[in-house]
C-alpha cells in the first residue's frame, strides 16, 4: 500500500528520474481492502469503491449513528488502488512495477532475486531498520467476509466499534463494514500485551457469537477470513538510514491507539514527494506534536492492564453530536483546550498516573 501510494505521488511531483516497484507477490491485492477517513480530497481517491457520511457506534449499552462533520469514511480495495496508480504510473513516466523478492536492501541500492539493484533513494516498506523501539501493546483481529441468507446489514452506515463481544481475553470489539444488506466483513479487535498469544478459537466464538445474537444473522456463510496482530508502538520509529527510508508499517506509520495506516501513509507520500522536489532529498517530513505519541503510549498502557478501560475511553471520545472532534483528535490535528475537553470523562487518576509513569520510565 505504501509503494504504490508513494509511487503516485512521485509521479505527480514531477519526478523525473525513473522509479522500480518492486513486489513479490507474497500478500496478494486482491485480498486487501483499507478503510480510513479524510477530511480533504486526496490523490487517490478514484481508488474507493464506498463512501460513507456516517457511523454507528455502541458503547456504554448504547448504540448511535455518528455523522462525520467535514470528515468522509471510505474503502479502497487493493487492485482499484493499484488501478489509479497506474494511472499516473505509466513506463513513459519512467516508473516499473518489477515482480521480485528483496533479499536485502543496502545503502546505494537493493538486493532483488539475488541481483543487486542501484537506487539512489530506497523507499523500504518490507526489510526495516535493524533496531525498532518495541511495541506497547499488540493490535490482534480476525475478520470474516460473511454473506447472510436475512438482510441483516445497514448497507450505508458502517459500524466503527460494538462493545457487545467478551473482554476477558483484552480490550475488544467488533467492527462491520457492510457491503450492502446481506455481505459485511465483520471483524473481531482486541488490544493486548505484547507477546499475548492469539486465542484463534475465542476469536471465532465472538464473531459468530456477534453475528447471531447481535446481528441477528443465525443464516450466514463464511466467504473469506483475514487475521493479523499488528504491533503498535508509540515511540517513533526510526525511519532513515544512508539513502534508505522505511515507509509504511515499518517506517512507524501504524497509528498506534487505532492501527489505522492508510491515510497516514497517504499524507507521508506527498510528504515524501515534496521534499524531494524541493531538497533534491526525501527526509524533510512534517513530525506530529509529541504529546500525541504520549497519549497512544498512554492509552495503551491502561487498556492492556484494564480491558474496560477502552470503552470508556471511546465513550469519552465519541460522545459528541458528530464524529469529528474524536476523528480529528486521532488524526493529531486537535489543539490542548480541544484534547483536555476530550478528556473529561476519562478517569483522570488513572491516566495521568500511567503518563507520570510512561515520562519517568
Ligand atoms: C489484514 C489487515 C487489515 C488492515 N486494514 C486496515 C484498514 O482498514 N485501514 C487502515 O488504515 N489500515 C489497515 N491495516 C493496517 C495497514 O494500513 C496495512 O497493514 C497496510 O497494508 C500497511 O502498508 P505497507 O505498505 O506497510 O504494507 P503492505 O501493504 O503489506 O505492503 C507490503 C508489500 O510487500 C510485499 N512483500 C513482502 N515481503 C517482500 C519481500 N521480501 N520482497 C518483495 N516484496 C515483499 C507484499 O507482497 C506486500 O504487497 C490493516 C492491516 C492488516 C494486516
Amino acid at each position: 500500500m505504501s509503494g504504490l501510494s508513494l509511487a503516485a505521488h512521485l509521479a505527480v511531483a514531477d519526478h523525473r528520474h525513473p522509479v522500480v516497484v518492486v513486489d513479490d507477490g507474497s500478500t496478494p491485492l486482491e485480498t486487501r481492502t483499507w478503510a480510513s477517513w479524510s477530511s480533504r480530497p486526496g490523490l487517490l481517491d478514484a481508488a474507493a469503491s464506498r463512501w460513507f457520511d456516517k457511523i454507528r457506534v455502541h458503547v456504554n449499552g448504547r448504540t448511535t449513528v455518528l455523522r462525520l462533520g467535514s470528515y468522509r469514511y471510505r474503502v479502497v480495495r487493493g487492485e482499484d488502488l493499484a488501478a489509479v496508480v497506474r494511472r499516473y504510473t505509466d513506463p513513459l513516466r519512467h516508473f516499473t512495477c518489477q515482480d521480485g523478492h528483496v533479499d536485502g536492501i543496502a545503502d546505494g541500492g537493493v538486493i532483488v532475486d539475488g541481483q543487486f539493484l542501484r537506487a539512489r533513494w530506497v523507499f523500504d516498506s518490507v526489510i526495516g531498520a535493524d533496531m525498532q523501539p518495541p511495541a506497547d501493546a499488540q493490535l490482534a483481529f480476525r475478520g470474516w467476509r460473511v454473506s447472510s441468507e436475512r438482510a441483516v446489514f445497514d448497507a450505508e452506515i458502517p459500524t466503527l466499534f460494538d462493545f457487545r463481544t467478551p473482554q476477558r481475553k483484552g480490550a475488544s470489539f467488533v467492527y462491520v463494514l457492510p457491503e450492502d444488506a446481506h455481505h459485511a466483513l465483520v471483524e473481531h479487535t482486541s488490544f493486548v500485551a505484547p507477546g499475548t498469544p492469539q486465542d484463534e478459537a475465542a476469536q471465532r466464538e465472538a464473531l459468530a457469537e456477534y453475528l447471531t445474537e447481535v446481528a441477528g444473522a443465525d443464516d450466514y456463510e463464511i466467504e473469506r477470513e483475514e487475521h493479523a496482530v499488528l504491533p503498535l508502538c508509540a515511540a517513533p520509529a526510526s525511519r532513515r538510514h544512508g539513502h534508505v527510508l522505511t515507509i509504511g508499517a515499518l517506517g512507524g506509520l501504524l497509528k498506534a491507539s487505532t492501527g489505522f495506516a492508510y491515510q497516514r501513509v497517504q499524507r507521508d507520500s506527498a510528504a515524501i514527494a515534496e521534499s524531494l522536489q524541493r531538497h533534491g532529498h526525501p527526509f524533510d517530513l512534517p513530525v506530529a506534536p509529541a504529546r500525541f505519541r504520549l497519549f497512544d503510549g498512554v492509552l495503551l498502557d491502561v487498556v492492556t492492564r484494564e480491558p474496560a478501560q477502552l470503552e470508556r475511553a471511546f465513550g469519552a471520545l465519541f460522545r459528541y453530536r458528530t464524529a469529528e472532534p474524536a476523528l480529528r483528535f486521532l488524526d493529531e490535528a486537535t489543539s490542548v483546550p480541544q484534547e483536555w475537553q476530550l478528556f473529561a470523562g476519562m478517569p483522570a487518576a488513572t491516566y495521568l498516573a500511567a503518563a507520570r509513569h510512561r515520562l519517568v520510565r
